[in-house]
């Protein structure tokens, strides 16, 4: 699994980090980040709800 992160278009909504806290987090300006080793998903399952909880498509999950 990679996760794709297009911050250009958060608006820290807040949702990725509500369903998949284990993975994501916001930064100083609460815009979407990993959690440090995250970008593989930290085989937390939620992650596949997460681009479908984001207003704003910024959370793209590719299946290897
Ligand atoms: S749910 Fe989307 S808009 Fe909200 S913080 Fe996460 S990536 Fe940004």
């Amino acid at each position: 699994m990679r996760i794709t992160l297009h911050r250009d278009r958060c608006i820290g909504a807040g949702q990725c980090v509500m369903t998949a806290p284990t993975v994501f987090t916001q930064d100083d300006e609460a815009l979407v980040a990993f959690v440090e080793g995250g970008e593989h998903g930290a085989d937390d399952p939620r992650v596949h709800e997460v681009p479908q909880a984001c207003p704003v498509q910024a959370v793209v999950v590719h299946d290897d």
